[in-house]
């Protein structure tokens, strides 16, 4: 499916959160609805035979004042059908009945809720002002209303620990969303979690354990058949605007090589050829061969036996008595 973001920045937010600073992940200015109209018609234009979603994110889109709402609302409508619709991004403490099912029938399909955490203690730390009880709630009215469900998590937030990521990971698979976005908590220039960062309050995930513990909760979500969209804040935020945490541009690829790891690791009958994937050539041959590296010190080999097929789908392996294509 296809999505236009549309950035409206902590707009419609009743307070700033800890960690947020839309402005540097998103870089919007200020909501200029000519533009966004003009954003909006190009995209159904070009893409109209296309499934796809208008998504409006970066802020809490149900607490928007009313006026506009129906203005943005009003300027995705002509385009809305059946391979159309409208994504929202938003809070769990301002999801209503009423509103999400008047949204649906003027062409809402799916509904992105900002949890970060299902647990108790790490919503208070970190200062959500609302608790797991509310956040399940949320995400049960929003699939009793018929709209498409997205978790976004945050691993790494204040108050954040293995048991805590445990009862997120519970919540999820019982609460069964469409998909879930996992973005490790990353302190970011003008935020409170910068001032925690310098005062010695809060200490964030290093990057290693970020990438452990997210390739943990993706595979337990792919084994229920819930899908992970992203993994890691996108890769365009200024280097000067990150001040510590689990940043990475190629966080994704970090994920997909620690799960590969434990893939192989599992099921390696020793001396046999690696038979890849073409599109995990970079997996393997990237991060200065940081994975290379680790099979070859796991398995005390000299070289990685390999052969590349065309057919394996990204993400699998397999291994074959077949002499080697190459070495690495
Ligand atoms: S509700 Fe979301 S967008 Fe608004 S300040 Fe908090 S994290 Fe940022």
């Amino acid at each position: 499916m296809k999505i236009l973001p549309i950035f409206l920045p902590q707009k419609g937010c009743p307070f700033k959160c800890v960690y947020c600073n839309q402005n540097l992940i998103t870089k919007a200015a200020e909501t200029d609805l000519q533009h966004i109209q003009f954003l909006i018609d190009q995209f159904c234009q070009f893409n109209y035979s296309e499934d796809k979603e208008i998504a409006f994110y970066g802020g809490t889109f149900t607490n928007l004042e009313e006026k506009l709402i129906k203005k943005l609302f009003q300027i995705a409508e002509p385009h809305i059908n059946a391979n159309t619709g409208i994504r929202i991004s938003t809070r769990p403490d301002f999801i209503f009945t009423g509103q999400l099912q008047k949204l649906k029938t003027r062409g809402l399909r799916t509904v992105e809720l900002g949890i970060q955490s299902f647990s108790d203690k790490v919503l208070a730390a970190s200062g959500r002002n609302y608790s797991k009880d509310t956040a399940q709630s949320a995400c049960r009215i929003i699939s009793s209303c018929n709209l498409a469900l997205g978790i976004q998590l945050m691993p790494g937030l204040p108050g954040s620990d293995a048991a805590s990521i445990k009862e997120s990971i519970t919540s999820v698979l019982v609460l069964k969303p469409e998909f879930v976005r996992i973005y490790p908590t990353v302190v970011l220039k003008n935020t409170a979690l910068e001032r925690w960062f310098n005062s010695g309050k809060y200490l964030p995930l290093s990057l290693e354990k970020a990438v452990e513990i997210t390739a943990e909760m993706i595979e337990i979500f792919q084994k229920n058949k819930i899908k992970v969209i992203k993994s890691g804040l996108h890769s365009d935020i200024e280097k000067q605007n990150i001040i510590a945490g689990p940043y990475h541009e190629s966080f994704g690829e970090l994920v997909r090589m620690n799960l590969l790891f434990k893939k192989i690791i599992a099921n390696y009958p020793k001396s046999k050829t690696f038979v890849i994937s073409e599109s995990d050539i970079s997996l393997f041959r990237g991060f200065k061969q940081k994975l290379i590296k680790r099979l070859k010190a796991e398995y005390q080999m000299e070289t990685i036996p390999v052969i590349v097929d065309p057919n394996i789908s990204k993400g699998n392996i397999s291994f074959t008595d077949q002499t080697p294509q190459q070495r690495w």
